[in-house]
């Protein structure tokens, strides 16, 4: 295929058409028929990634779930690879907020700029605060019942509500595997079809992708641009800080706790663990997809590492669904960003409130391209950061994409490592590509 036909090469022509476009839209006379005409198209594109996130989740999730098929090997192999899998990625959020309150990319932009973003998103604003007044009333566990449901259907008839459907998906997974496999088939099955049915979908939205964030973009441009080039440049510079500080912070994660996490539990050295998956580290760069790498990374995990089957087939998949070291980081820094943008103070609360969120979010987040974006409404909504922020930094987010897909997979094959070599289960590595 010709370059220039690739996905995401076409999401950087899309980027850059809409840069020129959002600049010289504004003097053309233009800008009100970018916003009228073209700036609907992205949010179309927008509502549409929205609308599957449910199903794309509850799906995903009980998938995952179901792939340990008995509970015993769930308690103990499971235990522990949740365990690690939870540590990891909690490290991954805590680099990424130490990064970007360093790089602080949304301070570059000025005062006034951050005001009119804030004032843009002003709709939501007024909801903030009584939002915030609600939550200081609520008692310290409320946070704990929330996450049941008490009609499901309900839950899953809004976004703000994905805890409640993860929740529902970790229970229906779990009563699945309990049942008898003659019983459990036909719903195993259904959902395994929905997933495929949601992945297939996320991939035709994704076809939009370049068109979507050529209006975004242009629209985002002219809308802060305003008579004033600066502001623009403005912009472009506090987006290149942000994409930066994300990228930043992968190779710090992936370096520092990957490095520890060989160290404390097995022989293998970080350089030859890279060298054994470097295919499907590139294959999850160039997919976004850890889903769709995943077949790679098992063959490359067993073959070039020697993790016995027992163990890849389990922590593997369960790894692609709810291990996101790199989308729960990236979910950190942007949550931060787009605060800093629109001239919010996060609190030291907050940014917990965020460690957790971007755990969770991470988790329900499908190992699918886009998906830790769509998470990302979570995390905003639990810290009251504009939700519409989102699309300051859509126009960078394939790239971000493809580098924290990279960081996922990578997490994955590494706590496949160490699990293996917990339970006896490492055999002989051959570093042949
Ligand atoms: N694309 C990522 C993955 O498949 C998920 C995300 O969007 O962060 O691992």
């Amino acid at each position: 295929m010709v370059w220039y036909k690739k996905l995401h090469w076409k999401i950087i022509i899309g980027l850059i058409l809409g840069l020129i476009w959002g600049i010289i839209a504004v003097p053309a006379g233009l800008d009100s028929f970018t916003m009228n005409f073209i700036k609907p198209f992205g949010d179309i594109v927008i509502r549409m990634l929205q609308s599957i996130a449910i199903p794309l989740v509850l799906a995903s999730f009980i998938v995952g779930i179901t792939g340990l098929n008995n509970v015993s090997k769930l308690s103990r192999m499971g235990g522990k690879t949740i365990a690690i899998y939870m540590v990891t990625t909690m490290f991954a959020i805590t680099i990424g907020l130490i990064v970007v309150n360093i790089i602080a990319p949304g301070k570059t932009l000025s005062p006034e700029i951050q005001q009119e973003l804030m004032a843009s998103y002003q709709d939501n604003i007024g909801d903030r605060g009584a939002a915030a007044d609600e939550f200081l009333e609520r008692s310290p566990l409320q946070f704990l019942v929330d996450i049941v449901p008490s009609n499901f259907f309900s839950a899953a008839s809004s976004n703000a509500n994905m805890l409640q459907v993860v929740f529902v998906a970790l229970i229906i997974g779990i009563g699945l595997i309990q049942i008898s496999s003659k019983k459990a088939k036909p719903l195993i099955d259904f959902f395994d079809s929905l997933n495929e049915v949601i992945i297939r979908i996320v991939d035709l939205i994704m076809i939009t992708a370049p068109y979507a964030v050529f209006a975004l973009i242009a629209a985002v441009i002219v809308d802060l641009s305003g008579d004033d080039p600066s502001r623009t440049l403005d912009l472009l510079t506090a987006l290149g800080w942000y994409t930066i500080a994300v990228i930043i912070g992968l190779l710090l994660h992936a370096s520092i706790i990957y490095f520890s996490l060989f160290k404390l539990f097995s022989k293998m050295r970080l350089i030859d663990f890279l060298k054994g998956i470097r295919p499907a580290i590139l294959l999850g760069f160039s997919t976004s997809s850890s889903v769709a790498t995943l077949p790679v990374t098992m063959e490359r995990v067993e073959k070039n590492l020697g993790v016995k089957e027992e163990v890849s087939s389990f922590v593997l998949p369960v790894g692609a669904t709810i291990n996101m070291d790199g989308t729960s980081l990236y979910q950190a820094v942007a949550a931060v960003f787009i605060a800093q943008a629109v001239g919010i103070d996060l609190s030291i609360a907050q940014q917990l409130t965020i460690v957790l969120m971007a755990t969770l979010a991470s988790i329900g987040a499908a190992g699918v391209p886009g998906a830790g974006i769509i998470m990302l409404v979570i995390v905003l909504q639990a810290i009251n950061v504009p939700v519409e922020g989102i699309a300051l930094i859509l126009g960078v987010d394939r790239i971000l994409d493809m580098c924290r897909t990279a960081v996922n997979i990578t997490g994955d094959a590494a706590v496949s490592v160490a699990v293996a070599s917990m339970e006896n289960q490492l055999g002989e590595a051959h570093y042949d590509d």
